[in-house]
């Protein structure tokens, strides 16, 4: 248990853009970042797991976390509802842990309300026929869902400029480093030093 206290690191784009990709691998290269695993009404894919990639909920029971004020935020996104469970959140960032968010727009709207400090990453892709070729690449949407997750990222890709830092995923290892680079400079700003402030 240290008495540092983590900071809150959303990354968000349009769905396709890589930002999965883009984690896992940030995320194996540096061990004190923790994910937060959100709660879903959508199936899960071939090869996620439940309480890994997300808790997998009903309807009914998301419904309930939304009441009960389990959930720091939530939007329903391309037909089915994603939302972040407050606690273990609030635990991670209590022990000392960066926790990253992988939201879409409307939930990370919201993260700037609740966590203003927090880092907030917008990825871009490299051009919209690109976002379409990952998205097809990857194989997980039906043709209907798909395009709505492409009609949705056209709104999504004019909301750029609300975000601190863009990193274009046009290179997949220039990418993971721009994040790394975004992560490791938001560990220095002078607010985390005066948040963690211990000695002198
Ligand atoms: P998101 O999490 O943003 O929905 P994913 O990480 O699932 O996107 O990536 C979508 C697809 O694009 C995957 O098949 C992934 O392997 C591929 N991909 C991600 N980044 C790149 C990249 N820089 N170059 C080529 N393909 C990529
Ligand atoms: P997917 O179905 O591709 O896993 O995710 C669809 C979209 O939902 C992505 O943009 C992803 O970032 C977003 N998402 C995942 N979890 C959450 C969450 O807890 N809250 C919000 N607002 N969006 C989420």
């Amino acid at each position: 248990m240290t008495n540092k206290k983590g900071q809150v690191i959303v990354i968000t784009g349009p769905s396709g853009v890589g930002k999965g990709t883009i984690l896992k691998n940030v995320m194996e290269a540096d061990k004190s970042l923790c994910f937060s695993v959100s709660a879903t009404t959508r199936a899960a894919r071939p090869g996620e797991v439940d309480g890994v990639d997300y808790y997998f909920v009903t309807r009914e029971r998301f419904d309930e976390m939304v009441k009960d004020g389990e959930l720091l935020e939530y939007a329903e996104y391309s037909g089915n509802c994603y939302g972040t469970p407050r606690k273990p959140l609030e635990k991670l960032l209590n022990e000392g842990y960066d926790v990253i968010l992988d939201i879409e727009i409307q939930g990370a709207r919201n993260v700037m309300k609740t966590f203003p400090e927090a880092i907030f990453t917008f990825i871009m892709p490299p051009s919209f026929e690109t976002l379409e070729k990952r998205l097809l690449k990857r194989g997980t949407e039906t043709p209907e869902k798909m395009a709505l997750r492409l009609e949705t990222a056209k709104r999504e890709l004019e909301c750029f400029k609300e975000f601190q830092y863009i990193i274009v995923n046009d290179k997949l290892e220039d990418a993971v480093e721009d994040f790394k680079a975004v992560i490791r400079a938001g560990r220095c700003r002078c607010s985390e030093y005066i948040k963690n402030k211990r000695g002198i």
